[in-house]
Order: C-alpha cells, then sequence, then structure tokens
C-alpha cells in the first residue's frame, strides 16, 4: 500500500508545494546559480545588509519560485508572492510596496508581463527605495514622494530577451537557470517518491526521469501518475506502471507530450520542415507565440529537434525520424 509522508487530505495542488525543497541544501542541480547565489546571500548577512535584487531566467517548472522562496528563508526575511499579470496598472505595485515590512523579499513571477506604467514605478522602487504617487488628474496633477522600506526583489522571467533594458540593468544578479540532466532528475524523484510514500526501483525513476524534459515540475507530476496508476492496479511491476501511465498521458519514449508533437508535426506537415517564423507556427497550431517560446521551443532545440535560423525554424533529421514521417526535400541536421 501507498502510504504516503504528506498529511491526509492533502489536495492534489498542494502536492507540488509540499514536494518543493525548502533550502539550499535540499535543492538539486542548478551548482553554478546556487554557488552565486550563496555567496551573494552570505555577504549580505556578513554586511547586515538587504541582499541585492536578484532575477530567475529559464523555462517554466524549473525552480525559480523555489529558489525566491530558498531566497527568503536563508536569509530569515518573510516573502511576498505576486505576479506580472496581477501587476496591471501602477497602483497595484504601490499597494504592494507600500505594505512590505523591512527586508522583505517580494517575488515577482513572470515580471515581463507587469504594467509599463507599473514597472517604471518599480526602477526607483529598485533602486532609491521611493516611489512617486500621481494624485489628481490634468494640470492640478501633483506627485508625492513615498518612502519604502528596504526590501529584495526577486523576479522571474522565462527569458531575460522579454524584459526592457532599464529594468533588466537593476538587478544586482541573474541566475540563469539549465534544463536538469537525467541524473539530477533521478535525485529530485527519488526525494519526491519518499515524499509521496512510493518504493520505486532506480530503474523506475531513470525511466521517468528521461522523460521529464530537463525539468523537476514535470518529473514530479509524472511521479504522482505513475502512483495514481499504482493505487488503482497495485499488482503492477513498478517499471510496467511507468510505462502504462506515461502511455495514457502522451508522454512518449523522448518524453515529448502532445504540444511538442503538435509543434513538430506542423512544422514538418504544414511547412514542409520550415524555414518558418514562430507567429506562423504557432497559429497554425492554434497556440500562442509565448507559449510556443518559452515552453517548447526551448526544449525541442535542446533535444536536436528543431533549430532556429535566422530565416525562421527549421526540423531537424531527428525530427523527421521521431515522427516517422519521410523528408520531402533536404532539410538542416
Ligand atoms: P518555476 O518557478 O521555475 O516555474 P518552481 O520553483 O515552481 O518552478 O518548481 C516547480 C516544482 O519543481 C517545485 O514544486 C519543486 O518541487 C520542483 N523543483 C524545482 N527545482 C527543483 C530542484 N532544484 N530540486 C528539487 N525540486 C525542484
Amino acid at each position: 500500500a501507498i502510504t504516503d509522508a504528506l498529511p491526509q487530505g492533502t489536495v492534489e495542488l498542494e502536492f507540488e508545494g509540499a514536494l518543493r525543497p525548502t533550502d539550499l541544501a535540499e535543492f538539486v542541480g542548478q551548482t553554478r546559480v546556487v554557488n552565486q547565489l550563496t555567496l551573494l546571500l552570505k555577504a549580505a548577512e556578513i554586511s547586515q545588509r538587504t541582499p541585492d535584487h536578484i532575477l530567475f531566467a529559464g523555462p517554466p517548472g524549473l525552480g525559480k519560485t523555489t529558489l525566491a522562496m530558498i531566497v527568503a528563508k536563508e536569509s530569515g526575511r518573510a516573502l511576498r508572492l505576486s505576479s506580472g499579470p496581477a501587476i496591471s496598472h501602477a497602483g497595484d505595485l504601490a499597494a504592494l510596496l507600500s505594505s512590505l515590512v523591512p527586508g522583505e523579499v517580494l517575488f515577482i513571477d513572470e515580471i515581463h508581463r507587469m504594467a509599463k506604467s507599473a514597472e517604471e514605478m518599480l526602477y526607483l522602487a529598485m533602486e532609491d527605495y521611493r516611489v512617486d504617487i500621481m494624485v489628481g488628474k490634468g494640470v492640478g496633477a501633483t506627485s508625492i514622494p513615498l518612502e519604502l522600506p528596504p526590501f529584495t526583489l526577486v523576479g522571474a522571467t522565462t527569458r531575460t530577451g522579454l524584459l526592457a533594458n532599464p529594468l533588466r540593468d537593476r538587478f544586482g544578479f541573474t541566475g540563469h537557470l539549465e534544463f536538469y540532466s537525467n541524473e539530477e532528475l533521478t535525485t529530485v524523484l527519488s526525494r519526491s517518491a519518499a515524499l509521496l510514500g512510493l518504493d520505486l526501483p532506480e530503474q523506475a525513476l531513470d525511466e521517468i526521469a528521461g522523460r521529464s524534459r530537463g525539468t523537476p515540475r514535470i518529473a514530479n507530476r509524472l511521479l504522482r501518475r505513475v502512483r495514481d496508476y499504482l493505487i488503482v492496479n497495485p499488482q503492477t511491476d513498478s517499471l510496467s506502471a511507468v510505462n502504462a501511465a506515461l502511455a495514457l498521458y502522451d508522454v512518449d519514449a523522448r518524453g515529448l507530450d502532445r504540444l511538442d508533437r503538435a509543434v513538430l508535426a506542423a512544422l514538418l506537415d504544414r511547412f514542409n520542415g520550415g524555414p518558418v517564423g514562430l507567429s506562423s507556427l504557432a497559429v497554425s497550431i492554434g497556440e500562442d507565440a509565448e507559449t510556443l517560446e518559452a515552453v517548447v521551443e526551448p526544449f525541442l532545440i535542446r533535444e536536436g529537434f528543431m533549430i532556429r535560423s535566422p530565416r525562421g525554424r527549421m526540423a531537424t533529421a531527428a525530427a523527421w525520424d521521431h515522427l516517422g514521417r519521410a523528408p520531402m526535400k533536404t532539410q538542416a541536421t
């Protein structure tokens, strides 16, 4: 029987939070970023200063939110969570900033999606711990300066290129998160499996890791589906359970999901392997270009299924091969 170490009645969504490492020692991989971060936090601690503003960049699910939480915890500071889309005008940001307690860590996920007016307010806040609040309209409008307590902004974005230069320049440190190796994902999975009360052999964990697109969030999600499968089919051996569960959820042997395959199929079938612009590709499968660029493309490029050329996206020979199609003309390799 599967008995998890998590409290009874934990709802499925809370699992993601429950599996989150809470300190740097538990955080797997990303050695470079972790070392850089450790130095920054240590120096701030020794000199008793509020740590510099930090930006984390990388595809979804690689640990940006987790690291923000770790920054707060390791430096013994309170944490406030917000996101770019939730800040739709300057007033939202002013309210958020003016309610911070001294030294607080403010995390803004998807910071590139914040309203322009808020972004401009943020420049001053990051630099001088001050905002100018506009009151009134037209000729009678005046700005009232408001002092802010010192705080550390931790921003997350899928690509630093999405940020306006003045904003990017105001971060004291940018940590670029990389996709995880299969070995690292196996470590993540074995910790998660223990928390979920699952006893899986190394081989089963390896198999899940290999299909997780280099992403801990996906690894943990697939693990939960394998767990479901074993709850419903307790007699199944674990490797068969892994294969059956992943097949059921459309994750193929190379870790490509439905959307990845839809993108590749469109690239091959409709554009004969490209080159094609990202937005045309997005429209052809009814997805938005941002998702394609942030989520799908980095993985397909890393796995050698797609390349970015000056003329657009192109499929590689591996893509034709993986989808079992014969190329109709010479394509990139
Ligand atoms: P992001 O903010 O980049 O989208 P998250 O920080 O929310 O990603 O991470 C998603 C999930 O993946 C977390 O719940 C956590 O369980 C897991 N995770 C991410 N990075 C790591 C890591 N380095 N070690 C262990 N688990 C991780």
